[in-house]
């Protein structure tokens, strides 16, 4: 006989971890104790040397698939305690308190079984759950985690549910949202006008969709507007009525098989989806089409993450419309007297519940990469999992920027990343994004002792930091969006710099009065320089020139000395550039790509940020040609009039449109390889980081990391936090961090 001192650090609390080591600890028959430490959890165990090696190798292999293991120390020694049993061990409260709030988990095969299982006593209870699955962020008040400070306090457990609760040999033991039809949350279905329907809720849901109706369902993080998806009418229906006229609708898909009949799907792709996340993953088109749905090459797609949704999809859908509840630019709606209220007229039905949502958290959304989540929308599955930092880092928040609106809590090495929270501009989303602060901070016990922005004097979350930082009197530290961008992309990989940073996005405040965004940069947290940026486009009208994309091409025209006859009110924006009033210079890549897209005639009137350039992309065809460029300047300028003059004579000729959108874009991977290999030769540095918007472009970003490594270089992208503003919070915290040690 032998003792094992096992020490776990990572994510290992409030996942399911302890009821897991008491039954694999049984299984070897070993005696002993587990409990909660400040960074992990901690064992001891008594039995045969063998035995408690098999165990050990065991953890990471079988631990509960929320858990994160980053580090595993075992020592074994001869001096026995005589453990009778197994206990789990309270922790010793007061310390570090149990930070960590598990984000939503899907349903787990376990439950989903007992779902179906006509015997079981749960048999299709939408609201089954168990240790290993079902809500916690969405319903969580207050920390420490238990049932009364939850959505579930309304919810008294029966005396079944509370064994279950109680018995540590029980899948349900310590589940705080364990509940069954005796005693838990209730589902309703009620009409347009708000009345109550009697029968089978998921059954009349269920009719109702079958006949191209749209009905609110109310999922875990808020509501969701679901429809058929093989009917392009409803479809149409729901977007006029959303006012929601070209951007793309999220899909759910019954199951892998489902999804494959709609999108190409690799191995990490069919992965990622079926995790237990469940994120809405961006998926090639099978063929072309289904416009109504998305306009372009992709799907997103998810699978059912709820009960509800199992139930509700049955046999008879294999796809769903399933999108946010929202009116044009509010947050996602998750309340139901709010629903009924503001979605009359829009959903023709509810299919509503009374278990509240206390956070409201938007669905994730992401591409997959290299194997790994590149995400667009880190939020539902993945919040609030902390993003674990390099160094061991003080208490800070960093406010985001603007339109992707997102902060970041730090405390110790970790960093808590808000969900998706969406435009400051609209004060509703306004007063959720300050709301969200007080309640992470509540959450995780966190008082920051300064708190950084963006440089940006209009951003919204400038403002706020400011006059907090006023109030509280703490230091307030503003960064650049860029160097934020690179910054997020270095501790999304744990580099610590220097580093060459290609960041592309459509805007960001440069601090010389410019609008930046088309940028290489060099340096590290602390302290970065401007090596490089592309020839500044005026824009006529400023931002009317984001959604208007032909006053961008009828610049980079003149510029380029084309002809430009074709654009209409052309005179109108002559006038404007040559008075230059109200005509910004922005080097934004984004600007690039809608002047682009409108010249080539794929979009000049967009509803959306980025839409030119997105539709862009899904025009591209085969084509391995590129357009000549020129260097020149300090910064290292872009010179894109030598591209634009040759697309222009391709498009004159009659070149295919497809051929030279590839070309374009094969045109922006040479220039990015060429300004980062000089920047390389004169710095020495071989690390680029890649962020920023415009590199949520596949094509690139199927291409651009790969010929860069043949120069020799080595590229790194993101995969925990999103390349666009919503992942700029991390950098701003990072570089704040860093600034905050200098003056000690
Ligand atoms: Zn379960
Ligand atoms: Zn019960
Ligand atoms: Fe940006």
């Amino acid at each position: 006989m032998e003792r094992a001192l096992i020490e776990i650090h990572g994510i290992v609390q409030g996942v399911g971890f302890r009821p897991f080591i008491h039954k694999l600890a049984g299984s070897y028959e070993l005696r002993g104790f587990i409990k909660n430490t400040s960074s992990g959890v901690e064992l001891e165990l008594e039995g045969e040397r063998e035995a408690l090696e098999r165990f050990a190798a065991e953890i990471p292999e079988k631990a509960p698939s929320l858990a994160l293991i980053e580090k595993m120390d075992v020592r074994y020694t001869a001096e026995l305690k005589n453990f009778s049993g197994f206990e789990i061990r309270k922790s010793r409260a007061g310390n570090f308190r149990d930070t960590l709030v598990s984000p939503d988990i899907c349903i787990c095969e376990d439950c989903l079984r007992e779902l179906r299982d006509k015997k079981d006593r749960r048999y299709g209870y939408p609201f089954i759950n168990c240790t290993n699955c079902g809500p916690r962020f969405t319903i969580i008040k207050d920390l420490p985690y238990d049932r009364a400070k939850t959505s579930m306090a309304a919810f008294p457990m029966c005396p079944a549910c509370d064994r279950e609760y109680h018995d540590i040999e029980n899948r349900r033991y310590h589940a705080q949202p364990d509940c069954c039809g005796d005693c838990g949350p209730e589902l309703f279905f009620l009409d347009g006008d708000g009345k109550k329907l009697p029968g089978d809720p998921i059954g009349t849901a269920r009719e109702w969709i079958k006949a191209g109706k749209i009905i609110a369902v109310k999922g875990l993080g808020g509501i969701h507007l679901a429809c058929r998806a093989d009917m392009p009418e409803t479809a149409m229906t729901l977007r006029r009525r959303k006012q929601r006229d070209e951007k793309p609708f999220a899909l759910m898909c019954r199951d892998t098989a489902a999804a494959k009949a709609l999108c190409l799907l690799s191995g990490a792709e069919e992965k990622i989806l079926n995790s237990p996340r469940r994120p809405i993953v961006l998926l090639k088109k099978r063929r072309p089409g289904l416009s109504h749905l998305s306009e372009n090459g992709y799907l997103g797609v998810m699978l059912p993450y709820t009960p509800v949704h199992y139930l509700l999809m049955g046999e008879d859908f294999p796809a769903l419309i399933m999108t946010s509840a929202n009116l044009s630019e509010r947050p996602i709606i998750y309340k139901n007297d709010r629903a009924l209220e503001e979605l009359r007229g829009i959903a023709d039905a509810f299919l509503l519940h009374d278990r509240d949502i206390q956070t409201r958290c938007d669905d994730s959304l992401c591409w997959v990469l290299d194997g790994k989540e590149y995400p667009a929308r880190r939020s539902r599955g993945y919040v609030p999992f902390p993003i674990k930092v390099r160094e061991s880092r003080g208490m800070a928040l960093a406010c985001g920027a603007e339109q992707k609106a997102s902060f970041c809590l730090s405390k110790e090495s970790y960093v808590f990343q808000s969900q998706h929270i969406g435009d400051l501009k609209n004060l509703e989303t306004l007063e959720s994004y300050e709301g969200q602060i007080r309640h992470f901070q509540r959450l995780f016990d966190i008082k920051p002792a300064f708190i950084a922005c963006d440089l940006h004097p209009d951003y919204m979350s400038t403002a706020y930091a400011a006059e907090r930082c006023a109030r509280e009197k703490i230091p307030l530290i503003q960064v650049q969006h860029h160097h934020a961008h690179m910054a997020s992309c270095m501790a999304d990989n744990g580099l610590t710099g220097p580093v060459i940073g290609l960041i592309w996005d459509g805007t960001g405040y440069g601090g010389d009065g410019e609008i930046w965004g088309g940028e290489c940069l060099v340096g590290d947290y602390k302290r970065f320089w401007r090596f490089g940026s592309i020839r500044p486009i005026p824009l006529p009208g400023g931002d009317r020139a984001i959604k208007e994309t032909d006053r961008t091409a009828f610049s980079l025209l003149r510029e380029a000395g084309c002809d430009t006859a074709e654009i209409e009110k052309g005179e109108i924006y002559a006038a404007m550039l040559r008075s230059e009033l109200n005509c910004p210079l922005s080097s934004g890549m984004g600007r690039l790509f809608d002047g682009a897209a409108a010249i080539l005639g794929i979009k000049s009137r967009c509803s959306y940020e980025g839409q030119g350039a997105v539709l862009l992309e899904a025009a591209a065809a085969e084509d391995e040609g590129a357009y000549p460029f020129a260097f020149y300047g300090e910064p290292l300028r872009f010179d894109w009039r030598p591209m634009i003059r040759a697309m222009v004579s391709d498009r004159d000729r009659g070149l295919e449109t497809g051929r030279i959108a590839a070309r374009f874009m094969n045109s922006l991977i040479d220039m990015g390889c060429a300004m980062c290999e000089k920047a390389a030769r004169e710095t020495g540095i071989k690390d680029i980081v890649l962020s920023g918007g415009s590199f949520q472009n596949m094509y690139i970003m199927e291409r651009l990391p790969t010929r860069l490594e043949q120069l020799g270089l080595k590229a790194w992208h993101h995969s925990r936090v999103s390349p666009n503003d919503e992942g700029i919070a991390l950098g701003q915290l990072m570089i704040a961090q860093a600034r905050g040690k200098d003056r000690g």
